[in-house]
């Protein structure tokens, strides 16, 4: 099974991503959580990366789907794959599809988890984040263990330097130019499932297992 997850930021792509992951044996990859342990581990790549993604902005296109590629061609994804934040931009969808089809291989479908823009910013400024697993929590729709950890792996949980007021708008701005005409590019190939994503948690997954079983 190879899947992209779409929705604009703060949807729950994170969150879904780990329980399908789970239950479907498939890799779990995130752009952003890639990109994340480059800064930390001080990287060229973070380096770069770092200096769009403090602003809300994209990484450029040519750095990314180098990186994705480099990623999937890896061993481990051998048994299928659930994308994360890529792609972002057509460039990159389509990228990503002449990558399947040198290989003779193809997406399974890409899944929308719906959410109008006022749940966003809501969920973005109460987000929580693993630093070590990458786990999200939510301090009021989904939160940490009573002292602030992440209840999968006991790290301190943290708040993300991009998830302020301020740059939780831009993100927003650059998903409607950038990354939503994906949603009809998917659809036009016939590979746009759609989950309502405004629903609790465990019902949003429900509905994505109904979908990939
Ligand atoms: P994304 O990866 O799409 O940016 P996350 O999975 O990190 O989104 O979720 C964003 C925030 O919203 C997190 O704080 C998460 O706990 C919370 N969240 C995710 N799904 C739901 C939901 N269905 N209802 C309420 N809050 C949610
Ligand atoms: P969220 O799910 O909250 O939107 P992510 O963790 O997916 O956040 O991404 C955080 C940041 O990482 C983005 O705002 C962007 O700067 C960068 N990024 C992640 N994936 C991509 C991508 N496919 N193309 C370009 N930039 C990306
Ligand atoms: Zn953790």
């Amino acid at each position: 099974m190879k899947i992209v997850l779409l929705g604009p930021p703060g949807a729950g792509k994170g969150t879904q991503a780990k329980s399908i992951s789970n239950r479907y044996s498939i890799l779990h990859i995130s752009t952003g959580d890639i990109f994340r342990k480059n800064i930390s581990e001080n990287t060229p790549l973070g380096v770069e990366a770092k200096r769009y993604m403090d602003n809300g902005q994209l990484v450029p296109d040519e750095v990314t789907i180098n990186m994705v590629k480099d990623r999937l061609k890896q061993d481990d994804c051998k048994n299928g794959y659930l994308l994360d934040g890529f792609p972002r931009t057509v460039h990159q969808a389509e990228a990503l599809d002449e990558f399947l089809c040198s290989r003779g291989e193809s997406l399974s479908t890409s899944l929308l988890i719906e959410v109008p823009t006022d749940f966003i910013l809501e969920r973005m400024t109460g987000r929580r984040v693993c630093p070590s697993c990458g786990a999200s929590y939510h301090v009021k729709f989904n939160p940490p263990t009573k002292d602030g950890k992440c209840s999968v792996c006991g790290s301190e949980v943290i708040q993300r330097k991009d998830d302020t007021v301020e740059t939780v708008q831009e993100r927003l701005d650059v998903y409607q130019k950038q990354t939503q005409p994906l949603i009809d590019f998917y659809k036009a190939k016939n590979k746009l499932s759609v989950v309502d994503g405004t629903k609790a948690i465990n019902e949003v997954f429900e509905d994505i297992c109904k979908i990939l079983d």
